[in-house]
């Protein structure tokens, strides 16, 4: 192992737009294992962690890398604060290809890695990142969530607050429409996106999906025949009520949301706006944008319970993953009231507790 860890200084970050006063930031390497990658903590609270996943990705570059960890540290944030949890976000990133890069060596050098940070920073599975890899780490370094017999794989639980904020986005929207009358189309068929696919289908729901692996489709197809399969290039332009991006982020752009013909957007996948004034682009085309942060949040709320003093417990995880439906009445309500998008909403009552 030859492992470098370097605190970047803030001056040298300053002018990046993605800074958003984060508590920290980190870059690592270890050129035996070729381990290569940034940790960001955008928040800290007192005595609490910080928390956020590990995501195994080939960024083109090291600076993409730096603010793709610089973003999506400050949705953890939002993240926790949305889901009432009481932790500062924060969020790794390693720079490769998982499928020709990960191995025992490089996973253990990246346990060194959070093992370093002790304690004001918990990680776990994130794209890239499976619960099997986080589970070997856990013999290098405590500093891991998702543990087997706890939280342990937190997709379903992402799975489940989506599909929840499907069917209270649905009845709000479409109050006359029964579940088995209604129709969903979701890209990326992983860890989440076929879980929702899975829970959609048992109501009745009329789904239709994409994925970019032809292994991943010809999986789905075998599993669920009832299901209709597209293209990706063509999924998000589906004549669907319902959109579902489960796959990567900072999809919605001025100009793909035009194609956009469902009624509601709600999906798993993490920071999907390119910026904040798509949603308001989102609210002027009639569309629902449920924030991606509320709508996933069941993950996190999972992970981070074992986190909780008196330890990881089941039941509670459901009551704070079932809250999220009242939550997301308020800023639904809010929004009609203020004539604002759920996002801008969302943001600005979050952002309270974010910077208090
Ligand atoms: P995953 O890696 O298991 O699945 C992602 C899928 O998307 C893969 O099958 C991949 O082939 C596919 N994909 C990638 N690019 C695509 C494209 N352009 N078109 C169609 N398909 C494409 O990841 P996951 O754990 O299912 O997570 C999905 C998203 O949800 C990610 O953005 C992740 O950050 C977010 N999320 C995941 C969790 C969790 O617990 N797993 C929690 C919260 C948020």
């Amino acid at each position: 192992m030859n492992l470098v860890i370097t605190k970047i200084d803030e001056k040298r970050i300053r002018n990046n737009i993605h800074v958003d006063r984060h508590y920290g930031v980190w870059y690592f390497t270890d050129n035996d294992s070729g381990l290569r990658g940034f940790v960001a903590i955008h928040r800290k609270y007192k005595n609490k962690p910080s928390i956020g996943g590990t995501r195994f990705f080939p960024y083109k570059s090291e600076k993409d890398a730096l603010n793709d960890a610089l973003r999506l540290s400050r949705a953890m944030s939002y993240k926790c604060a949305v889901s009432g949890l009481p932790y500062g976000g924060g969020k790794a990133v390693l720079i490769g290809n998982p499928h020709n890069l990960k191995s025992k060596a490089l996973l253990k050098s990246y346990a060194h890695v959070i093992g370093h940070l002790n304690g004001i920073f918990y990680t776990g599975e994130d794209v890239g990142i499976e619960k099997g890899d986080v589970q070997f780490m856990l013999h290098h370094a405590n500093f891991f969530v998702g543990k087997k017999g706890q939280a342990d794989d937190p997709s379903p639980c992402a799975a489940k607050s989506v599909f929840d904020l499907i069917v209270v986005s649905a009845e709000k929207e479409m109050p006359s429409r029964k579940l088995s009358e209604i129709s969903v189309a979701i890209k990326g068929l992983g860890k989440v996106g076929a879980d929702l696919a899975e829970r959609l289908l048992k109501c009745g729901v009329k789904v239709v999906g994409a994925d970019v692996d032809a292994k991943v489709v010809a999986r789905m197809k075998k599993k669920f025949p009832q299901m209709r399969f597209v293209s990706p290039t063509v999924i998000s332009g589906q004549m669907v009520d319902i959109y579902a991006p489960c796959a990567l982020g900072n999809e919605f752009t001025k100009k793909s949301i035009k194609i956009i013909k469902a009624k509601i957007i709600c999906g798993s996948a993490n920071n999907q706006l390119e910026s904040s004034e798509i949603a308001t682009m989102l609210k002027k085309q009639g569309i629902l944008f449920v924030p991606d942060y509320l709508a996933n949040a069941g993950g996190l709320i999972n992970v981070a319970d074992e986190l909780h003093t008196r330890g990881y417990n089941k039941k509670r995880v459901a009551k704070n993953i079932s809250n999220l439906k009242s939550t997301f009445n308020t800023l639904y309500d809010t929004s009609k009231k203020e004539r604002k998008s759920m996002y801008a909403i969302a943001e600005q009552i979050t952002a309270k507790k974010v910077n208090c």
